[in-house]
């Protein structure tokens, strides 16, 4: 059986650092891997409307955002065919026939979904599409016949979603679909970045994002304007690290390597958060060392994305040749279905014995 991941993002905004630890930094390594025969990696417009119906402006506006964020974290367009997914009409069909294996008490009960509902207060005022998101999000997955889906955390209960389609619908109109895998990050604080302002998710619905694009002096405000354990008021209060996002970005994104260059005076991560807990450490001094561990990380990136952002029409075609390979590759899915749910009309005169 062939390898092939499909992922992809919402274009509700330049992508984030919680992106990048959650979902792009694995798909980059998968893609390097050369362990995937195909990789498929979609900008989710038709998604991204189903809770921004007024804002169709907004989604838009940050397709080549979208884009060019991958190009800058190293997505290449020679192994990975980025697309968007409206320009794949076959998706939609695919989700109106799934629509019809899951009842709406199924999708009631996915908790992502739910806390969706909340924080956009949509509780009274459900749009249909945005309730349906996870039936579609299964027909984008199956449609390349993927075998694995690296994303962050809040997308297990879409996997799972998939998994029950794949199996309910192989088993009504024999098999067909392929079952995916979700890829996870093996980091712990990778899997839900919280945000700068300690909100469980750093999310662009959110607006506590520290944004891929960040030039080096926004990135810092942000750092040293971090929420912290507000518990710790002056610099000899212990303190506490667990649940205080400093130290889960230090989790998440600090290597050996930097405490020689940035911190000497500590030999690891370890030791930095002893000194917290015992007291004595400000936050002052650990926020500049996770701003110095940021810029390191995120400078290349940076100057790969302004390169980029000098070629738009190149970024153009990218994307125009990935939503043609997808397409194909998607009706070919499509027409699969069709035969299996016996809609294939007019492929045969069979209708007529
Ligand atoms: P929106 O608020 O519009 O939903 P978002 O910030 O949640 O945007 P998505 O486009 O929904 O971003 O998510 C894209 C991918 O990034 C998914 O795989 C998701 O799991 C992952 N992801 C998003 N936010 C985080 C985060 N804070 N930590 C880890 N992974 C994340
Ligand atoms: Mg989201």
């Amino acid at each position: 059986m062939k390898k092939i991941i499909l992922t992809g993002d919402r274009p509700t905004g330049r992508l984030h650092v919680g992106h990048y630890v959650g979902s792009l930094s694995e798909r980059v390594n998968l893609q390097n891997s050369g362990l995937y025969d195909e990789i498929y990696i979609m900008i989710a417009d038709a998604q991204a409307l189903t809770d921004n119906a007024e804002h169709p402006e907004k989604i838009r506006q940050n397709i080549l955002q979208v884009a060019l964020d991958y190009l800058a974290c190293g997505i290449d367009p020679e192994k990975s065919t980025i697309f968007i997914q409206s320009m794949v009409p076959e998706l939609t069909e695919l989700t109106f026939y799934y629509m019809n294996l899951v009842t709406v008490s199924r999708v009631q009960r996915n908790p992502t979904v739910k806390s969706e509902i909340q924080q956009r207060n949509f509780e009274a005022s459900i749009p249909v599409g945005f309730f349906c998101y996870p039936i579609s999000q299964a027909a984008d997955i199956t449609a390349f016949h993927a075998t694995a889906v690296p994303v962050g955390e809040d997308q297990l209960p879409m996997l799972e979603q998939c998994k029950e389609i794949v199996h309910k619908f192989n088993s009504i109109y024999g098999e067909t679909l392929t079952e995916p895998e979700i890829i996870l990050p093996s980091n712990k604080a990778c899997l839900r970045l919280p945000g700068i302002d300690g909100k469980a998710k750093m999310s662009k619905s959110l607006g506590n994002c520290i944004y891929l694009s960040d030039e080096e002096d926004e990135v810092k405000k942000k750092v040293m304007s971090m929420f912290t354990d507000p518990n710790h008021l002056r610099v000899q209060d212990p303190g506490n690290v667990d649940g205080n996002p400093v130290f889960i970005y230090l989790d998440a994104f600090c290597k050996p390597e930097y405490f020689p260059e940035f911190l000497p005076e500590y030999q690891n991560l370890d030791e930095l958060k002893d000194h917290y807990r015992r007291g004595g450490l400000g936050d002052v001094k650990v926020k500049k060392f996770l701003n110095k561990v940021l810029q390191a990380e995120l400078s290349p990136i940076r100057e790969r994305r302004k390169k980029w952002e000098q070629h738009l029409p190149d970024v153009y075609d990218i994307l125009k040749e990935g939503s043609k390979t997808a397409e194909s590759k998607a009706a070919q899915t499509l027409h699969d279905v069709r035969s299996a749910m016996k809609i294939n009309y007019f492929d045969d005169n069979s209708l007529l014995k």
